[in-house]
């Protein structure tokens, strides 16, 4: 059975005074569970000072983004090596946000994964298709080829250190959440691509389901046989929606 994974987007949320309460609430809340783990995502500014308060507690650390490249002359970037240097053990690659705002195209996402990988980072991979092209009947299409081109850049092997995020746009911040049924039937399609180059490889990945989840839908989604937990946005920015969310993964564990 794979473990679950609980990740906290906060996106561009927050100050040294707010995050402090949250990591707080995080901490003292955080059901103890050895197959289900948090991590939290704060913006580049806070994760050193997020590191320290997060010191002696189980719950993990990750960045929203990161460079395609090593290091050097790249005003304005983070590279790979700086996020492991001061606590990161994930970092997510190739959100909605990223590749529709910034321009990031699927190879760009794919190079971000080898970089992170290279530096011992587990990059969360985030996929999905927008309302137009799941009303187009493309999702697996457009899902694939997202997929197709980190697994063209990085191998099949990678997908063993790495974690995938299957994030409808549409459902992105909407309210909007994917009905469990349509999130598995992505999901599960997700793992049949990666098993068609390596079946153990596929079963082990975690893939989770990000898009409008809450305390009061997450145990239906949790609940489907391909899904490993979420990526949540807005409710990670509450302690008690966050663990509400957290609970019902451990709740799925115990079954
Ligand atoms: C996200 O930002 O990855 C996300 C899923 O946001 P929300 O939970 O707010 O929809």
């Amino acid at each position: 059975m794979r473990n679950f994974l609980v990740a906290g987007n906060w996106k561009m949320h927050g100050d040294e005074a707010s995050n402090r309460e949250l990591v707080a609430g995080i901490i003292e809340g955080a059901p103890n569970a050895e197959n289900v783990s948090l991590l939290v995502c704060p913006p580049y500014p806070y994760l050193a000072s997020v590191a320290d308060q997060l010191q002696g507690s189980a719950v993990e650390l990750g960045a929203q983004n990161v460079a395609e490249h090593e290091s050097g002359a790249y005003t304005g970037e983070v590279a790979p090596a700086m996020l492991s240097d001061v606590g990161c053990r994930y970092v997510i690659v190739g959100h909605s946000e990223r590749r529709t705002l910034y321009g990031e195209t699927s190879v760009q996402v794919a190079a971000k994964m080898a970089a992170a990988l290279e530096a011992g980072l587990i990059p969360i991979l985030c996929i999905g298709e927008t309302l137009e092209e799941r009303e187009s009947g493309t999702t697996e299409k457009v899902v694939g080829e997202q997929l197709a081109a980190a697994v063209e850049r990085n191998g099949i092997a990678a997908f063993a250190s790495s974690v995938i995020a299957y994030e409808p746009v549409w459902a992105i911040g909407t309210g909007m959440t994917a009905t469990p049924e349509q999130a598995q039937d992505v999901h599960r399609y997700i793992r049949s691509v990666l098993a068609e180059h390596d079946a153990s490889v596929a079963d082990r990945v975690q893939i989770l389901y990000g898009g409008s989840v809450k305390g009061d839908n997450a145990a239906g989604l949790f609940g489907m046989p391909d899904i490993d937990g979420g990526l949540i946005g807005g409710a990670s920015l509450k302690p008690a929606d966050f663990l509400a969310i957290a609970r019902a993964a451990t709740e799925q564990r115990k079954q």
